[in-house]
């Protein structure tokens, strides 16, 4: 079994880390800074082996040159973001393959929030490591991508078996809640899960990962089919890009 370490950094950021006791192979995602995930490490006695990132935004990757020249580990990252990368040696795109020690992760394709968004699906570890594509009730930006990309890239997402465990890498819960309800008050999942990220977050406690299953209950952007999300926006019988594309301008402005 995989070990997954989340490390709370800057603001709303989580670095992970994720090793496999068998081989000793570790790897961190998304990491913002060094230190936190040097510190960690020394703690573990743990090594690094892999950086895996998702997208090039400074908050994914601000450590990638100090963790390569410290601890001699390799950097994974899209192939399409070769260029804005720091320090990328391994460049990935959909369906590429990446081990760590007899564990796989699936490389899939997700433009949208930029246009080389990769996320990191274990499946046999029922994990995903998103990045800022998909979070918890939410969905990143569209800095890069259009909306129907974005939808697309969301779609591959929703298809995931239900139990697999969602590691996005920002605290965005609570503001994606009180969205979600501003557009389907009458979600009862949506209701009771804020209850519970409320009293997480008043304990300063994480909120993620959530599953699939989960998010297909109370995401909006995983539910423009709702009749109640539709005849909120009014937009009833719409088209779900149409719902969703609704959704996502109305987020960017909530
Ligand atoms: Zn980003
Ligand atoms: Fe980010």
């Amino acid at each position: 079994m995989l070990t997954i370490l989340q490390i709370p950094v800057l603001t709303d950021n989580y670095i992970y880390l994720i090793h496999d006791p068998v081989s000793g192979e570790t790897a961190t995602v998304d990491p913002a800074l060094a230190q936190p995930v040097l510190a960690v490490l020394d703690k573990k006695g743990w090594r690094l082996t892999y950086i895996l990132n998702t997208h090039h935004h400074w908050d994914h990757v601000g450590g990638n040159l100090e963790l390569k020249l410290k601890t001699g580990c390799k950097i994974i990252a899209p192939q399409s973001d070769r260029d804005r990368i720091p320090g990328i040696d391994r460049g990935v795109s959909e369906d590429d393959v990446i081990s760590l020690g007899q564990h796989q992760a699936r490389v899939i394709s997700t433009p949208g929030h930029t246009s080389g968004h990769i996320v990191y699906y274990f499946a046999e570890d029922n994990a995903l490591f998103c990045g800022d594509t998909l979070f918890v009730m939410g969905c990143g930006r569209l800095f890069e991508g259009t909306p129907e990309q974005m939808w697309n890239s969301l779609q591959k997402l929703k298809a995931l078996p239900p139990s697999t465990r969602i590691y996005c890498t920002h605290e965005y819960t609570q503001a994606n809640g009180r969205f979600a309800l501003s557009v389907e008050p009458g979600n009862s999942r949506t209701r009771q899960k804020m209850l519970e990220v409320q009293q997480l977050r008043a304990e300063n406690k994480s909120t993620v990962p959530s599953t699939i299953e989960e998010e297909i209950a109370t995401n909006p952007f995983f539910r423009p089919d709702s009749v109640s999300i539709q005849k909120t926006l009014g937009l009833e019988g719409l088209s779900p890009l149409h719902v969703f594309t609704e959704l996502r301008k109305r987020k960017d402005s909530f």
